[in-house]
Formats: structure tokens, sequence, C-alpha cells
């Protein structure tokens, strides 16, 4: 929780200007906390619509002080996050693809997924398909070594789907729990990649004998531009659910609340920093309180 508050710390300080400054609720209070919610990258949409809410509340209520409605800020944004109805990461045997732009952090994450699933016992298995970039399969293997993990990947250039129907046949033959494969974040064109990935997923939801999720992984410094590929991620390979990196940097939190609300899609797992170890659990109200302070 002290990494992610950290990480935070930039929307906590605004939001709490604005819970202090004066202190009463007025309408300089509610223009000053649409603004820091606009400027927190949570789309103006639900930024407004918050503040609506809490408007309505504050009426209802007859609050007058703005520390008054901290707690109800918290909550209200909590609510807007989609819960899981499973977790393809506990709930095994699960084959889970990476998708994103490259970057985003889908190696490092699956090295970190594949670490933790070794620690709790589980035969875990780490796939290779992007075969685009012959750096990614090193890195993967790198990766690999650390979690103590077997990767299964092909050489460059070879068809990505292909290396998730050996990776699910090897995946068989050992019997394995948890089944992590990275896709390529970077082709010729968009369209081309959207294309490619969308047989991969086609491939190897035909070929697994276990539940396929595919999980868009977005790093949470790229702001309000993270919500556009998320929607063109999502629109192709009609996602699953999220994994959002980086919030232990200078990210505003406000992409991650933006992107799950809007596209109904629940976050597995956040990334709050470069070692095995850093990855966290998503729980919404701890997130919010980080956020809101
Ligand atoms: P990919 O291209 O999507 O596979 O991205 P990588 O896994 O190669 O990650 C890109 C960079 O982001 C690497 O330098 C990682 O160490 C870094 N990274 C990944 N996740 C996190 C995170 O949660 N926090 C921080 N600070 N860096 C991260």
């Amino acid at each position: 929780l002290d990494s992610l508050k950290h990480g935070l710390e930039r929307s906590r300080e605004a939001i709490s200007e604005v819970f202090y400054m004066g202190g009463e609720v007025d309408e300089s209070f509610w223009e000053d906390l649409e603004d820091t919610l606009v400027m927190g990258d949570m789309g103006a949409e639900l930024a407004l619509s918050v503040s609506d809410d809490l408007r309505e509340l504050a009426a209802k209520k007859g609050l007058t002080r703005a520390s008054q409605l901290r707690g109800a800020l918290a909550d209200r944004l909590a609510a807007e996050f989609p819960t899981p109805e499973r977790d393809p990461f506990d709930d095994t045997p699960s084959c889970v693809l990476f998708v994103g732009i490259n970057g985003a952090g889908k190696t490092t994450t699956c090295g970190k997924l594949a670490g933790r699933a070794m620690g709790e016992g589980k035969r875990v298995l780490l796939g290779g398909a992007d075969t685009f970039r012959a750096a990614a399969i090193e890195q993967l293997e790198v990766w690999g070594e650390r979690a103590g993990v077997d990767v299964i990947t092909r050489e460059r250039g070879c068809d990505p789907a292909s290396v998730c129907y050996d990776v699910i046949e090897e995946a068989e033959r050992r019997d394995s729990d948890l089944v992590l494969i990275d896709t390529a974040g970077r082709l010729h064109t968009s369209a081309d990649l959207m294309q490619e990935l969308a047989k991969v997923v086609n491939v190897t939801r035909k070929r697994a004998g276990m539940p396929v999720s595919v999980v868009l992984v977005i790093d949470a410094t790229t702001g309000q531009n993270g919500l556009n590929q998320a929607k063109e991620f999502n629109d192709a390979l009609d996602l699953d659910g999220l994994i959002i990196t980086k919030l232990d940097g200078t990210a505003k939190g406000g992409i991650a609340l933006a992107v799950s609300s809007q596209l109904g899609l629940p976050i597995y797992r956040i990334g709050v920093g470069e070692s095995i170890d850093d990855l966290q659990s998503f729980d919404a109200h701890d997130f919010c309180a980080a956020l809101v302070g």
C-alpha cells in the first residue's frame, strides 16, 4: 500500500488541496473539485458525474464542510470499478494471454506472476508469442530464469498463433496449472497487430482445454492516451480484464478508473515497481483511499 500511496501522491495532493482550501462547501469548492478530477485523468464525463452525485449528497444531508465529503468521494470512485467474476491467476487451471503496446509492462508482469505462482506451488509455464522482436523472447527467458519457470517459444518470424498452439500442447503434457503467454505489442501497423492478436486469441481458445483470458496491460503514466489504446484492444479482442503498471511512478491513477469504468473491465493486478515482488492485488477501496487521501 505504501508504494501505491507514494505513486498516487500527485493526485492525492491535488485532491487534498481542494478539501482543505477554505473548507466550505460552496460554488468554488465544486469548481475546484471538478477541475481536479478532470486533471487527474479520469475523463471529463466521469469527473462531472462524480461531482454531481456528491452535490446531491451534500444537499440531501445538508453538509457544509468540505472534509465531510472526503470519504464519500472515495466511496463514489470505488463504486466505479467492476469486480471480477473470476480471477484468472488464482482460479486455475487457467491460460492468460497478455496484450498491450510495447513498453506497457507485459513481459515484466508475466515474470512477476510466474514467480508468485511458483511460490504458491503451482505448475507454471510461460509462452513467448512476440516473435516480431528477438529481444522480447530473450527478455522473457530472463524472467523465466528468475522465476524458475520454463519458457516455450520459437525463433523470430514464426507464426505467433502456432507458438500458442505449442505452448498449450506442452502445458497439457505437463499438466500445468497456469499458462502465461506474452504477445507482440507492435507490428508494421496497428491493424496488422490487431488481426494477428485476434488469430492468436482464437487459436488459443480453440486449442486450450482450460479457460483462456485476454488481459490488457496498460502503463498508468500514458494518461488519457491509455483509454484510446484500451478501446482499440477491447474492440478487436473482447478483453476480460486489465493490469495497470507503473502506479509507483508519477502516474495520476485516474486512468485506471477511466479505463476500468468506461470499458466495464475489472483490474486483476497493479504493478508498483520493476522487481519480481512489485505486483499487488487490486482493491478498489484501498486504491481510492490512496487516491483521495
Ligand atoms: P512490454 O514491452 O509490454 O513487454 O514491457 P516490459 O515488460 O518490457 O516493460 C517495459 C519497462 O517498464 C521495463 O523497463 C520494466 O522494468 C518497466 N516496468 C514494468 N512494470 C513496471 C511497474 O509496475 N513499475 C515500474 N516502475 N516499471 C515497470
